[in-house]
């Protein structure tokens, strides 16, 4: 069985047969057993999603009007929390583009961006979606124009895009080292840099900056996907110092475990219940949590915060 507590998990690594343990592929922050134990079953899963489904839910956090003929960039807003982030910054007014990325190069994500566009224009915004690598430095100044071009000014940037590729510190490859950082916290600086000569000119601009709390306390395995993270709240603290003087806010959020199709599709549910009982609340987060609390801080309530990070977690951090 895997382990029920992660602790545990940490300890058992002096176990010999350690090689015996991997990481759940884009699940940030899973070790688990491999071999010989029976994993979740889809019944399991199932069931685990059904008593997940009786906890309260999130609600979309409307802040009025606030946003409305404003414009915003989410990086990986095709999917999961990049999805929710894009839609509720539309709910509360904001015309939105965001990027997505077809690994298999055959554009295979382009029909889930175009779903979620689809969703996005019924709410009466202006949106665009467009291929783009953020590890790809001229591809995003390419997007940003694009973008700025067809909406005539960007004020908001949400750089949410990221991927995990898990394993222990001494087994990871250089490929794997550099597909986490370039991704997660190189990407970020792609869209920072493009984006803060019009953000200073028009002195007005909110960056959210999603982190995790594996930026703030990691775990075994983690070693590209926390340095990623840590990196990135490093990044948020100098460019809030450095456009603060602009009047652009820069913060970041930091979610534990949230609950994407990634998440639920991919990981037994040993594991979901572990983080569950893991953060205080006894749930896992759900993407409109972090959604919401982005919006909070892409709006004029937030007006005074800036280089702060905000643990959406349930509390798993305490
Ligand atoms: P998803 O895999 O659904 O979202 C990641 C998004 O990033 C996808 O839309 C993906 O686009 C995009 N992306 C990946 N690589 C690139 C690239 N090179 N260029 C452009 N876009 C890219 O996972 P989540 O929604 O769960 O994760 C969103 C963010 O939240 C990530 O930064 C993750 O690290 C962070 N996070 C997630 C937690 C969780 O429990 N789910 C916990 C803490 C933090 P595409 O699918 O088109 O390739």
């Amino acid at each position: 069985m895997p382990p029920r507590d992660p602790r545990e998990a940490e300890s058992s690594f002096t176990d010999p047969d350690r090689d015996a343990y991997e990481s759940i592929p884009g699940m940030p922050g899973t070790i688990m057993r491999m071999p010989e134990a029976p994993q979740s079953t889809d019944a399991a899963v199932e069931q685990l999603l059904e008593d997940l489904g009786e906890e309260t839910q999130p609600k979309s956090l409307k802040y009025g009007s606030s946003l409305r003929g404003r414009a915003a960039i989410v990086t990986g807003g095709a999917t999961g929390i990049g999805r929710a982030i894009a839609l509720e910054l539309a709910r509360n007014g904001a015309h939105v583009a965001f990027n997505y990325f077809s690994y298999d190069g055959g554009g295979g994500m382009k029909a889930e961006a175009e779903d979620t566009a689809r969703e996005i224009r019924q709410l009466e915004v202006k949106v665009r979606c467009e291929e783009c690598d953020v590890r790809d430095s001229a591809a995003v100044e390419r997007f940003v124009r694009n973008t700025v071009d067809e909406f005539g000014a960007v004020q908001i940037l949400v750089n949410n895009a990221g991927i995990a590729r898990d394993r222990a510190l001494w087994r990871l490859s250089d490929e794997q080292w550099r597909s986490v950082l370039d991704t997660n916290l190189t990407g970020a600086f792609h869209m920072i840099r493009a984006l803060a000569p019009l953000f200073r000119r028009q002195h007005d601009g909110k960056i959210v900056n999603v982190s995790s709390v594996h930026g703030i306390r990691s775990e075994f395995g983690l070693a590209n996907y926390s340095a990623s993270k840590a990196g990135l709240l490093g990044l948020t603290r100098s460019a809030a110092v450095e456009l603060g003087p602009s009047n652009v806010n820069v913060n970041a959020v930091a979610p534990g475990y949230i609950r994407t199709t990634r998440l639920t599709s991919g990981v037994p549910a040993e594991i979901l219940d572990t983080a569950r009982e893991r953060a205080v609340l006894g749930r896992l987060g759900d993407p409109q949590d972090v959604a919401n609390v982005v919006v909070f801080l892409c709006s004029e309530y937030a007006r005074h915060i800036t280089g702060a990070v905000i643990p959406v977690d349930g509390g798993h951090l305490l």
